[in-house]
């Protein structure tokens, strides 16, 4: 679905929905709720990181209790390959669905690259994503063991 997606203009950059917030157009996607067992996240709408918020956060770190949003990095991502992101893909192909049919209400969707690759597939898994799983055995952390390479972005 690269190369246009689902009815996205061609030339609009698509948004990464599991963003690093010291990226420097972090915005913020979602607070992550739920249990480290199963997490689930509620979508905030896009909305400007307040630095207030991520030491709130402390012990914990940002990325494991909020979710950020920022434009994708597409080659300078180790995720990224075959101008797809396999991040995407493993949570589409390893992460149990949401038992409700209604994909989540979130905002990010008409820029999002998991929607645009992998379709409602990554929406009904997405909730249970928390970028920085530092439990390590999150759904999530198996879903990126699962497609061989646990390592997420490594370059700007
Ligand atoms: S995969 Fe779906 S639910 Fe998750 S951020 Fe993208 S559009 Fe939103």
């Amino acid at each position: 679905m690269s190369g246009g997606g689902r009815g996205r203009p061609s030339a609009a950059p698509l948004a990464c929905p599991s963003a690093d917030p010291d990226w420097d157009d972090a915005r913020l996607l979602g607070v992550v709720l739920g249990t480290a067992e199963e997490p689930q996240t509620w979508f905030t709408g896009v909305r400007p990181v307040d630095p207030a918020m991520l030491a709130a956060a402390a012990p914990a770190a940002p990325a494991e209790v909020f979710r950020f949003t920022a434009r994708c990095r597409e080659g300078a991502c180790a995720q990224f390959v075959g101008g797809r992101c396999r991040v995407g893909e493993a949570v589409a192909a390893h992460l149990p669905p949401a038992e409700a049919q209604a994909l989540p209400q979130c905002g990010l969707r008409p820029a999002c690259r998991w929607w645009h690759e992998q379709g409602p597939a990554a929406c009904r898994r997405c909730p249970a994503v928390v970028t920085q799983d530092s439990l390590v055995r999150g759904a999530y952390t198996e879903a990126l063991r699962g497609q061989g390479d646990p390592e997420r972005v490594t370059a700007e």
